[in-house]
């Protein structure tokens, strides 16, 4: 766009980016320096987007109301949608909650640091502007190098949500996060692409047993094997079933692609065969065409636009690149998206969690199974 077409009040601020390489999880002295300022950003009351291993995340002092306010203004996020606390020490999860249990212990010594998310009920000192109201407050303690220096230069308590606009995919590689945020925050952290792509697993600590919320990269599986029984929140794969929701951001309408969305089940020569059938009829009616497919049969599919989630051998390339695809999709102006469908088991859980979000449940089962 044009300088000058941008209305003043969309460019608030001048958003400063860093590039943090983190070769190999070292950083060099200049990074370590630009993270102190970062860091510092944050104590003043500040917004930094930095890298996490699951999607970026926008990050503000998690005990500073002021911050957490402000994180809600620059997404456009619902102020009662509470915000994951981010620790980098396992020595600050005690001050924040009101008593750590040992299954938080258990699961904390397995998985962490890494992409889960645990609610447990909240101390005081963590503000109601953060957990949305709540008395429960979400942590999490992620393993990506940059962000821990970042969380440990920034006070040790650090709320960020995905750093995407309210509605939008999560932000996968920092050049989506200035899509989405230039303008909005004081910094980027430009820390390369995630290794994941989605956002955490998280758990509830407060019911019994313990209660997926929303699945992710650590299964319901990988849980159990830790914590014996563990539930999953029936929402998770099924439409809206009326019932109240246990996390207030389960409420909200989510990411919808401006194509409309259609899932495609069934053997992989039905799907394609259909897929194809489909698009001819939709490109003939004027539409322009996207479909999602897998390394396997991208060949045989004639879209206007025909991206690869990865092999279907490849669960966590599947994760990794769905959210990248779907912004490409909404910049190709495509108005009719097609994707294949996956098992709903292990990782399958999270992808088709969001993929069925994304379709607004749309779903087309070719073999009569509608099962996930
Ligand atoms: P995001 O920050 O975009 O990854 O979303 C964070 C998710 O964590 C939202 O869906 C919230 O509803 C959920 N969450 C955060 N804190 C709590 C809490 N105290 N209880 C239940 N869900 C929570
Ligand atoms: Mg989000």
């Amino acid at each position: 766009m044009r300088e000058g077409l941008l209305p003043e009040k969309n460019k608030k601020m001048d958003t400063k980016v860093i590039k943090i390489q983190a070769k190999g999880g070292a950083l060099s002295s200049r990074e370590e320096q630009a993270l102190q300022e970062a860091g510092e950003v944050l104590r003043r009351g500040g917004l930094v987007a930095f890298p996490t291993e699951t999607v970026y995340g926008l990050g503000g002092d998690a005990l500073n109301p002021a911050s957490s306010r402000k994180i809600y203004e620059a997404k456009g996020r619902p102020s009662d949608n509470p915000l994951i606390v981010h620790i980098a020490r396992m020595e600050d999860l005690a001050p924040i909650v009101k008593e750590v249990p040992r299954e938080a212990r258990r699961i904390a010594e397995v998985f962490w640091p890494g992409p889960l998310t645990m609610i447990l009920p909240k101390a005081p000192k963590v503000p109601y502007e953060t957990t949305g109201g709540l008395e429960t407050v979400a942590v999490r303690m992620p393993s990506h190098p940059v962000a821990q220096r970042l969380i440990i230069y920034g006070g040790g308590y650090v709320a960020a949500p995905s750093a995407n606009l309210s509605g939008r995919p999560s932000p996968t590689a920092a050049k989506y996060v200035i899509e989405d945020m230039d303008g909005r925050i004081n910094m980027i952290i430009d820390g390369g692409e995630g290794d994941i792509g989605l956002e955490s697993t998280i758990v509830d600590l407060t019911v019994s047993p313990p209660q997926i919320l929303r699945p992710g990269y650590i299964t319901q599986e990988m849980l159990a094997q830790v914590l014996g029984q563990v539930s999953v929140d029936r929402t998770i794969l099924e439409a809206d079933s009326g019932q109240a929701p246990r996390a207030p951001g389960m409420k909200y309408r989510h990411y919808a692609p401006r194509g409309e969305l259609t899932i495609i089940s069934g053997s992989s020569e039905q799907v394609t065969a259909y897929i194809n059938a489909r698009t001819a009829q939709d490109r003939a009616a004027g539409h322009r065409v996207g479909v999602i497919g897998t390394d396997e049969v991208l060949t045989q599919y004639r879209a206007d636009v025909i991206r690869s989630l990865g092999s279907r051998q490849d669960e966590d390339s599947i994760a990794r690149h769905l959210y990248s695809i779907l912004r490409e999709f909404d910049d190709e102006k495509v108005t009719r998206i097609y994707s294949e469908c996956f098992e709903a088991t292990g990782l399958g859980q999270a992808i088709m969690n969001r993929l069925l979000k994304a379709a607004g449940h749309k779903l087309i089962a070719l073999d009569g199974n509608r099962e996930l």
